[in-house]
């Protein structure tokens, strides 16, 4: 169904030139973004500005798993000559959304909360990211290379895989993404601002046990000294403190996620960090 000639599909709601998209199934087992597209355009709301809504990878999505050759958000920003589809997708999602400000959505098995990831550099995103509805902001440049982020995305981690809630939440936050970049004129409710995080590492799983566990939480500090999992029966203690990061029994084969750090509390704190102003 899907030889060579694979793009992402996308389809432009008001009239005029797009400046901002949102983007779904990058991964092709996470239908929860598209799905909660789907919500918030039947029926359409009134586009005062144009937008443009992706299937970022097609023929993931219809195969429901996370990629066929390569995971596709980690070869930002691709390739048009790949021998492997994600990476010729990624190029074609770079230049389908170029100069766009951009939402994407994700779902994770590590936490229920929502949790947006950035890198640092982009202004605008930071701008965006910090007038949507979620608690967690995460600088992920430190630790993940070629993400989608990368290219100023925002790739926002809903909930888990395929719930009602994690639907719900992406649909009200690409509701509150189209408000934010001036699409819709819709009442908007009330949003706590988020706190900011940078990623620092990756938390290994030590090799071959059969089963893990975690004994942190996501976003709640851990101290030095204090056991943060079990490797079949055996005891993992920090060595100094760091903040979870999305982290999980299951989630990834080799790592159980990631260890950071609280950066600031607002986005003038944020800026502060990442991007030298003050
Ligand atoms: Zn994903």
């Amino acid at each position: 169904m899907f030889g060579g000639d694979v793009s992402p599909e996308s389809t432009v709601f008001g009239s005029g030139d797009p400046d901002s998209a949102v983007v779904g199934s990058v991964h092709g087992d996470e239908p929860t973004g598209v799905r909660a597209i789907h919500r918030v355009l039947e029926p359409p709301p009134t586009f005062d500005r144009p937008v443009k809504f992706v299937v970022a990878n097609p023929p993931a999505a219809v195969a429901h798993r996370r990629y066929l050759d390569v995971d596709m958000n980690r070869v930002f920003p691709g390739d048009a000559d790949a021998d492997e589809r994600e990476r010729r997708l990624a190029a074609q999602l770079v230049a389908e959304t170029d100069d766009c400000t951009v939402l994407s959505i994700h779902t994770t098995r590590a936490t229920s909360d929502p949790v947006a990831f950035v890198t640092s550099e982009h202004r605008r995103t930071l701008e965006v990211v910090s007038q949507l509805p979620l608690d967690y902001v995460v600088n992920e440049r430190p630790t993940v290379d070629s993400a989608f982020s990368s290219t100023g995305a925002v790739s926002v981690e809903v909930g888990k895989p395929e719930r009602d809630d994690a639907i719900a939440k992406a649909e009200e936050i690409i509701r509150a993404f189209l408000r934010v970049v001036g699409a819709v004129d819709e009442p908007s409710p009330p949003t706590s601002s988020p706190a900011y995080f940078t990623t620092d590492d990756t938390i290994e799983k030590p090799g071959s046990h059969d089963s893990y566990e975690l004994l942190v939480e996501n976003f709640e500090r851990v101290e030095a000294g204090t056991a943060y999992a079990k490797a079949d029966g055996e005891t993992l203690v920090a060595d100094e403190s760091f903040v979870p990061i999305l982290v999980s029994e299951t989630g990834y084969d080799d790592i159980f996620g990631y260890r950071g750090h609280r950066t600031a509390d607002s986005l003038d704190g944020a800026r502060d960090a990442w991007l030298g102003d003050g």
